[in-house]
């Protein structure tokens, strides 16, 4: 079986990747396993910061890595907080302070439209001239108060118009069919039948 070190600590992540990619006979691995120190995201846009990610966990273990960056881009904030909605409202990284933040930065304001993005990268190498990338939108509405207490991060504001609930009241599975994340994921697992790893 190949081996795909994923660029990520979070074992979750890693379980739910292995199993995606376990059809195409690949085991994935947490870089977590590898003692792999976390990279630095200090890029403006998601797929330089992918990128980084991807050669860096390629780097230090020699394998094959799979890194994915993602955020929330608010049209009426010009795409903010974009990469840096984990740390919207600085250090340290809080949920609950960085949902606070964006509503009021969207106090008063009438166009609600967001969408959440995810950017996938695969590097068979460090210096892989040419990496899979594989990307997914998710759209919707930011409330102006939260609701649900599923997910994580922006989940409770992101709103769902044609569902009437938030992500955050969507159970994991659907979240998983919908999303950004499981749509960049799909996207990739195409990408790997037509250029698959060895
Ligand atoms: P990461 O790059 O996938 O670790 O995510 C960066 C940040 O974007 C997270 O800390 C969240 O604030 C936000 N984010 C990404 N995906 C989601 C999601 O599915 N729901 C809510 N927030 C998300």
């Amino acid at each position: 079986m190949s081996k795909l070190v994923l660029a990520s600590n979070n074992a979750k992540k890693a379980a739910e990747l292995s199993s995606l990619l376990a059809p195409l006979g690949l085991e994935v691995i947490s870089q977590a396993e590898f003692q792999v120190p976390e990279a630095g995201e200090p890029y403006a846009t998601f797929v330089e910061n992918a990128i980084a990610k991807a050669r860096h966990a390629s780097q230090h273990t020699g394998l094959p890595a799979l890194a994915d960056d993602s955020g929330l881009c608010v049209l009426a904030l010009g795409g903010a907080p974009g990469v840096h909605s984990a740390r919207f409202a600085g250090e340290p990284k809080s949920d609950l302070r960085n949902n606070e933040l964006l509503l009021s930065r969207l106090a008063g304001e009438q166009d609600r439209r967001a969408y959440f993005y995810c950017m996938a990268v695969l590097m068979r190498h460090p210096e892989d001239p040419r990496p899979l990338v594989a990307d997914g939108e998710w759209h919707g509405e930011i409330l102006e108060a939260p609701r649900g207490e599923n997910g994580f991060g922006y989940d409770p504001l992101f709103y769902l118009p044609d569902l009437e609930q938030t992500a955050a009241e969507l159970d994991a599975a659907l979240k998983n069919t919908l999303s950004h994340r499981g749509a960049a994921m799909r996207h990739m697992l195409d990408r790997l039948r037509v250029h698959p790893l060895e």
